[in-house]
């Protein structure tokens, strides 16, 4: 059995992957990380306790691009998500993402240059 600790650093890592991975992948990740399914009963109280109960829906899913019922949502490079991405997919951090990792008006000078250059 997961002890609440490391529950939570799932389920803080879990909230990173939705927002950013494919759903598969994401479910292979929690079998692997998590293989007993009665800790995925516990996984979602600890969840739970994560998310603020004084925000409807909507607010709580404002980060989908299009919506909550829209295809995969992927963060673009220059944010810390993306960055995350990056290391799970032993893939090089590329420069925007390291500068939106940067605390400060940094992290926003970099996503705003990345963005500058795909533009
Ligand atoms: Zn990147």
């Amino acid at each position: 059995m997961a002890d609440a600790d490391y529950l939570a650093a799932i389920s803080r890592e879990l909230v990173t992957r939705i927002r950013d991975d494919d759903p598969e992948e994401n479910g292979r990740w929690l079998a692997a990380v998590l293989p007993d399914p009665a800790d995925w009963f516990r996984l979602v109280f600890v969840t739970g306790a994560l998310v603020p109960d004084d925000r409807t829906w909507s607010q709580l899913t404002a980060w989908i691009p299009g919506g909550a019922g829209s295809a995969t949502p992927r963060q673009p490079c220059g944010t810390r998500a993306a960055a995350a991405r990056h290391r799970r997919r032993k893939e090089k951090v590329c420069d925007a993402c390291l500068r939106a990792e940067r605390p400060g008006p940094a992290a926003w000078a970099g996503r705003n240059g990345h963005l500058k250059e795909s533009a």
